[in-house]
């Protein structure tokens, strides 16, 4: 049974689907005005893992994230620049798309753009107004606050305790507060100013608000009420507070059943801002690391916790991954060059830690998708796994087990979007080499190349010629210097080989 932390109740709780086996799933998407930061993107990095989990659990799961491709933020570019909002919304919409994809997050199913979904967000004023939970003034529409009762539920406030949380100007500058009911209220429609992108609705010329656009595209693709809703914390107050308040005011029913929120990103331990300087884009981070080291870094937090990004953790993450995938390379090269001879191993402890290492990781991720846990789990295993391997070389039958070993941890990671199996190259484990292997190969073995599989090979060709003329000191200089970058001489029948020190 997986369990999650739902926002609105404050408490884990059992995950059950609404229709068995499948789950509707909405992750408010970015308003496209500029490159998405590594904040936001955790974001969706955060939700992508809970999808593929989900996935990976037999869950038919129907993702929908909408692009936001109307807002202030985007007409006040559009106007700094001297070209049309819907030309800075293309462009950062396509942006956006190649940077998740970049990131290794999976496509949504339906990605609606608010612009293209005008019709249906007036369809749901309308209900809104003749129910009496919305009102029209001047062109404006406004969402009153105090006739849904339920409003502050979510974000755990208290509407007595309340202030006018939603001031807005208006284009001449005076405050709307004069024109709304109530200063709690807000707008799910705004009257357009000149030179502002708008539509023609029963109000007159506008455009929608930012809350009613989710509303409006969530109804529309998963139907009310659906599964999952989800967002960073930040979107918890105001946004999908009012979210909800209007589509359950309009139908009459629940919005979504669990809302999950994800935690916020610091940067070497400060909030991350651009007057900091520690502004970060995601296309940035990503021309200097792969995505794989990405994702790793962000699973090494719960979603829900603060995540300190900063290069130290980033270079640590890169090592760890380094760790499973040379772990995975060394599982290869047992299974390329077993032999026809008795096991040296114990199958069946082997065995029953791969079903408890699948079993430790599956608790863990059902516990609200802790993946700092289930990352634990398949460290543990490749522990135990090293320790039954480390120096052997396998017999013949015990060929399925260790591919069984291998398939959990790259099936695994897998799940994480992370893929730690490459071509493995038998002769040298083909592990992910430190650059300073070809210094050390050059300084003991005379090697000229670039290729660091090619230098661990030239230095086990060296440290071979020099046990067989004795010459003792050298082949200790290339045992230690490979010991230095954290490998390991193993000594098998097939000859030596350079495993990683697990
Ligand atoms: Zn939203």
């Amino acid at each position: 049974m997986i369990r999650l932390y739902n926002t609105k109740t404050r408490s884990k709780v059992d995950f059950e689907s609404l229709t068995r086996g499948k789950v509707g799933m909405y992750v408010c998407g970015p308003t496209v005005y500029n490159y998405i930061h590594i904040g936001n993107a955790r974001t969706f990095m955060s939700f992508d893992i809970v999808r593929r989990y989900l996935l990976w659990r037999g869950f038919d799961v129907t993702f929908v994230q909408n692009v936001t491709d109307v807002d202030d933020k985007i007409i006040n570019k559009a106007n700094e620049e001297g070209r049309s909002a819907s030309e800075v919304a293309a462009e950062y919409t396509e942006a956006f798309i190649a940077d998740m994809r970049a990131a290794g997050v999976m496509d949504p199913d339906i990605r609606p753009k608010a612009t293209e979904e005008i019709p249906e967000m007036i369809e749901l004023i309308e209900e809104l107004i003749e129910s009496g939970h919305a009102y029209a003034v001047e062109g404006d529409v406004y969402f009153n606050v105090r006739s849904y009762a339920a409003y502050g539920e979510l974000s755990g406030r208290n509407v007595d305790e309340m202030e006018s949380g939603h001031r807005e100007l208006r284009a001449d500058g005076a405050g709307l507060e004069d024109r709304k009911h109530d200063p709690l209220d807000f707008a799910v429609w705004k009257a357009a100013k000149p030179g502002e992108p708008s539509w023609a609705s029963p109000w007159g010329e506008g455009r929608p608000g930012w809350h009613i656009e989710c509303s409006a595209m969530s109804r529309k693709y998963l139907g009310l009420p659906f599964d999952i809703h989800g967002g960073g914390a930040d979107l918890v107050f105001p946004h999908h507070e009012n979210e909800r308040a209007q589509s359950e005011a309009a139908c009459g029913c629940t919005f979504a059943n669990y809302w999950m929120h994800g935690g916020m990103l610091q940067v070497n331990s400060e909030k991350m801002s651009k007057s900091l300087g520690n502004f970060k884009l995601l296309r940035d981070v990503l021309e200097t690391v792969d995505a794989d080291t990405l994702r790793f870094l962000m699973l090494q937090t719960h979603y829900r916790s603060p995540l300190d990004f900063s290069d130290e953790r980033l270079a640590e993450a890169g090592a760890a991954l380094g760790r499973i995938r040379n772990a995975v390379k060394n599982l290869d090269w047992l299974v390329e060059n077993a032999a026809d001879a008795p096991s040296p191993l114990d199958l069946r402890a082997l065995m029953e830690r791969t079903r408890e290492a699948k079993m430790a990781f599956i608790l863990a991720m059902d516990d609200d998708f802790n993946t700092c846990k289930a990352l634990g789990a398949v460290f543990d295993f490749i522990a135990e796994v090293n320790a039954q391997t480390a120096g052997k070389t396998i017999s013949l039958s015990d060929v399925p087990p260790v591919r069984d070993a291998r398939e959990l941890i790259v099936g695994l990671m897998g799940v994480f979007g992370i893929e730690v199996a490459t071509a493995g190259d038998a002769d040298t484990a083909g592990a992910d080499y430190p650059a300073e292997v070809v210094a050390l190969a050059a300084d003991i073995a005379g090697f000229d190349g670039s290729d660091a599989a090619l230098a661990v090979g030239a230095l086990l060709d060296a440290r071979a010629d020099a046990r067989a003329s004795k010459d003792w000191a050298r082949a200790d200089a290339v045992r230690d210097g490979l010991g230095a970058l954290g490998f390991v001489i193993e000594d098998t029948p097939q000859g030596a080989r350079v495993a990683f020190e697990g």
